[in-house]
């Protein structure tokens, strides 16, 4: 199947007199007729659900759709973006170790890695996504476990040399870990580049509508655990008898381990209905992006030829920093999302942004509707000075989310807009 044909039909295939439609399987839990059936399941020597923090069947035909849209073995759905980062990392690192970001991904990852993940013990590294495999490498120590990037950075709009980061990851048997919000599967697919695993805010594109926060990790079932570093997956696992991951899980370890530990005992758990939604975005998916890219595209070429623009970053226009890179990692488009600085600094873009009439202001992104945000005063208000030069922000930049209206409709609204600035 086509990617188009696989957001449709992936995941979900029903049976003779059962629903054409992925049913809302809304229940904590399911029934069986003997305890030992249920001990089973607990000792996971036996498949099934049975407590919806876990698994849940409309939960997991999604998860199944997102593994094949990706190109993984498995995925897990989470309660939001910000819940799959952290299982990611939590599945790999422990007190003690440390790992590798780019200074470019979002506000929250930044704050997550660099604030909450300390409290535990973990160490986030930031690199220059720009820097080279020797500086980068440099930064790795012994106890590094993971490198973490962003496909598309939000909100620099910059493009992640995935096959440089994974190389780089290989060479040090480690997994290298890729944010794929922005482009989604349909624009590219991390996995096919070298990506060990993929987590998504699936609130943003794959949703679509601006409806339901959630997140999602999706296992490529590449990596080999079993090369000394991660103990956790090849030794016994106490809270399960013993069972070792990469022995009882094979290729599947990552996901499984994630799931039946993390999801257990954090609980970041996506709700029934909730995913049911997420999957009713993800049906028109690939539809959606090509006409996001179409629009954005479209008005990336009018702002770079309005002179109340300082500068505008968009991988797709001729001449951008990261248009080469763009070629090859996002052939199709690089999404709806567009930064760009009205002249004049914070108070010209707080002026154009507020005189927009069709375009939302709103902290949200990637969504049907146009909209946009300053993210200097919002997303990344938390960050020092110098953490905003690194993720690529000024006091000027505007991130602009280009929806789905007629392209005549958005441009007429943005050029009122630069009109009363
Ligand atoms: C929004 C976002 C997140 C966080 O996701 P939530 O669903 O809001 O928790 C993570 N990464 C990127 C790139 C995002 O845009």
């Amino acid at each position: 199947m086509k990617i188009e044909t696989k957001c449709l039909h992936e995941g979900y295939e029903p049976k003779n007199g059962e629903p054409r439609v992925l049913p809302i399987c809304q229940s904590t839990t399911f029934t069986y007729d003997s305890t030992e059936k249920i001990g089973d399941l607990f000792d996971l020597t036996s498949d099934g659900f049975f407590y919806s923090r876990l698994a849940n069947p409309t939960v997991d035909c999604v998860e199944k759709k997102i593994a094949a849209l990706e190109g993984g073995v498995g995925a897990l759905c989470t309660s939001s973006g910000q819940a799959a980062s952290t299982l990611a990392i939590l599945n790999i690192l422990n007190a003690g170790d440390s790992f590798i970001a780019t200074s470019t991904i979002y506000g929250g990852t930044i704050n997550l890695f660099a604030v909450t993940f300390k409290r535990f013990g973990i160490e986030c590294i930031f690199v220059d996504a720009d820097a080279t495999e020797e500086e980068i490498q440099a930064k790795i120590k012994p106890n590094t476990k993971a490198i973490f990037g962003e496909t598309i950075a939000n909100p620099a709009i910059s493009v992640f040399d995935i096959e440089k980061f994974a190389k780089i990851a290989q060479k040090n048997n480690i997994p290298l870990i890729v944010d794929n919000t922005f482009a989604t599967p349909i624009l590219c697919r991390p996995i096919e580049f070298g990506a060990d695993i993929v987590i998504h805010s699936t609130s943003k594109y794959m949703d679509g509508h601006a409806i339901q926060v959630g997140g999602v990790i999706v296992d490529s079932g590449k990596f080999n655990w079993d090369n000394g570093k991660f103990p956790e997956f090849t030794e016994p696992d106490q809270s399960y008898h013993g069972i070792v991951y990469t022995e009882h899980f094979g290729n599947a370890a990552f996901i499984a381990k994630a799931r039946v530990q993390l999801m257990r005992d954090i609980g970041v758990t996506p709700s029934p209905i909730g995913t049911f939604l997420l999957n009713l975005g993800l049906e028109t998916l690939a539809i959606r992006m090509k006409a996001h890219c179409e629009n954005a595209e479209k008005v990336a070429e009018y702002l770079i030829k309005n002179d109340k623009v300082e500068y505008v970053k968009y991988p797709s226009l001729e001449g951008d920093k990261y248009f080469t890179l763009a070629k090859k990692y996002l052939p199709s488009g690089c999404s709806g999302v567009i930064s760009f600085a009205v002249r004049g600094g914070k108070q010209s873009a707080i002026k154009f942004m507020d005189s927009l009439e069709l375009a939302s202001n709103v902290v949200h992104v990637a969504d049907i509707r146009t909209c946009v945000l300053h993210p200097a005063s919002a997303t990344h208000r938390q960050l020092t000075d110098e953490q905003l030069i690194a993720a690529g922000i000024d006091g000027g930049m505007i991130r602009l989310s280009v929806g789905l209206e007629n392209i005549e409709d958005i441009i007429e609204d943005l050029q009122q807009a630069f009109d009363k600035v």
